[in-house]
């Protein structure tokens, strides 16, 4: 298998690895799995339950261990719609009563694990993963399953363990002393712009930002938002300053594309100082190993621009004081890469020219579950084979076109859609060419059905000529990505 990264790069391979059919699974996008609505406050309190596994094995068989339970700080999921399953994923915690056997709460997710069983060396040595997953807390004793799909969505392995909340061993942590400040606010605000100006912390002494009057939580909705923390890697305590100023950058690029702009009050955005003794990113093929935070490197599955961590339970160590959902992890770095995993993380890097277009296409990865647009020409495995629809909302194989963008198609629109050859190439535009940026931009609005896509030139296809999850030129999301995204948010924010 070729893990070549060569337009947009940046691989949240796993986002796509694993197609499957949602049909077989008997659940397709914003289908409810539950037979009726779960209430958040009979079964849950306000805090969090985080479960930290081990996932070990290799490519003939897979096992899921239980690591360690934590509780920690309020509850910053999602309180409605608790048993439904939005997106398959390439994995799933199904959370049941202990005494009902009722379906209580759903997640879904993708491994870095299932993505390593791809490679060549998952057939000559086992390994171990880990991965860590928050859960509301509960009142009673409760059955998790874990388990993990193949590509065909058929279940590889599955393991169930009962949490009972009065268990003392259950870890208490909270309050891990890394400073945090929220670049960005959501939700019901009563200055009408959201935002931190009025309660904007002075410069600290040694935090840069933080000072310790300043309560970071203040005027912080994370009951209707989705709370996005964004993770330093590579920053030294003295580069906090520069830290928050990225963070800021990153924020003002997610808010600069749509949909995120109009749904920007759905999102709060958290900044965490977490210092590195070292500044920069571990960089392998350089004999660079660097004493950062969150055990990122470059280099992954020995893919230069493949900047991914293992450390899932460390990087949770990081947020043990912070409400959160979703993670970004932003490295100090001028290289490009970058990495993200449905549902668990996602890498970017800080100061490449092509930072903004990265970080909003990985967030489409790793929040909306969007796979990617492009194909390599030379790829020779097939990442989603067609006798199963993939489960991304933005990719097809045409076995079940219906439960994607059937309806969005404009009237007699071919399928497949042949190519526009009016569309310039974007690999040899000139971007001071407006005319041309012009028609290229033009092409991500326009719906079709168009052969190459997850990284296969055949079998797969995607919905516009172009989109941000194909190319860096382009600005835009295509308007089956801008559904797709909107569509998660709803879920996330129902009431
Ligand atoms: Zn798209």
């Amino acid at each position: 298998m070729k893990r070549r990264i060569s337009l947009i790069i940046i691989l949240v391979i796993n986002v796509m690895t694993f197609a499957v059919n949602a049909n077989e699974r008997g659940t397709n996008e914003g289908e409810s799995t539950a037979t009726d609505d779960v209430i958040f406050d009979d079964y849950f309190i306000d805090k969090t339950l985080r479960i930290d596994y081990i996932m070990a094995g290799d490519a003939n068989n897979q096992n899921i261990y239980l690591s360690e339970l934590k509780q920690q700080g309020r509850w910053a999921g999602r309180k409605s719609r608790l048993a439904e399953k939005f997106l398959n994923g390439n994995g799933q915690l199904t959370v049941r009563d202990h005494a009902t056997h009722k379906v209580i709460y759903v997640w879904t997710f993708s491994t870095l694990f299932q993505e390593w069983l791809l490679e060549n060396e998952a057939k000559t040595v086992g390994r171990a993963f880990e991965a860590s997953y928050n859960i509301p807390f509960p009142k009673s004793a409760i059955d998790i399953t874990v388990s993990l799909t193949d590509k065909h969505q058929k279940v590889m392995t599955e393991m169930t363990h009962t949490v009972k909340p009065n268990d003392i061993l259950i870890r208490q942590i909270g309050d891990n002393g890394i400073p945090f400040y929220y670049v960005w606010k959501g939700g019901a605000r009563t200055d009408g712009d959201g935002g931190t100006k009025e309660n904007e912390p002075r410069h600290g002494k040694n935090r840069n930002y933080v000072y310790e009057e300043y309560d970071a939580m203040a005027d912080v909705n994370l009951t209707d938002c989705i709370d996005l923390a964004i993770v330093a890697e590579g920053y030294t305590e003295a580069q906090m300053g520069k830290f928050y100023a990225d963070c800021q950058r990153a924020v003002d690029a997610l808010f600069a594309h749509e949909p995120f702009t109009s749904l920007k009050d759905k999102f709060n955005v958290v900044a965490v100082a977490a210092p590195s003794m070292d500044a920069g990113p571990s960089v392998p093929h350089k004999g660079a190993w660097k004493r950062g935070t969150s055990g990122a490197h470059y280099d992954t599955f020995y893919s230069d621009r493949y900047l991914m961590s293992q450390e899932m339970h460390r990087i949770y160590d990081l947020l043990s004081g912070v409400p959160f959902e979703h993670i970004m992890v932003l490295v100090n770095s001028n290289t490009y890469g970058g990495g993200g995993i449905y549902n668990q993380v996602t890498f970017s890097t800080s100061d490449h020219p092509t930072f903004k277009q990265v970080f909003v296409h990985e967030f489409g990865h790793s929040y909306a579950g969007l796979a990617d647009e492009y194909a390599y020409d030379d790829q020779d495995s097939e990442w989603y084979p067609s006798d199963t629809e993939p489960w991304e909302p933005n990719v097809t194989t045409l076995k079940d076109f219906n439960s994607k963008w059937a309806d969005m198609m404009p009237k007699k629109q071919p399928i497949p859609t042949p190519l526009d050859a009016g569309v310039p190439d974007f690999k040899k535009i000139d971007k001071n060419n407006k005319k041309d940026m012009t028609k290229l931009n033009a092409a991500t609005q326009v719906v079709g059905v168009f052969e190459g896509a997850g990284y296969q030139t055949k079998g797969c296809y995607r919905p516009a000529q172009e989109c941000r999850m194909k190319i860096n030129e382009v600005e835009n999301f295509c308007p089956v990505c801008t559904r797709a995204i909107r569509r998660i948010t709803e879920f996330y924010t129902a009431k």
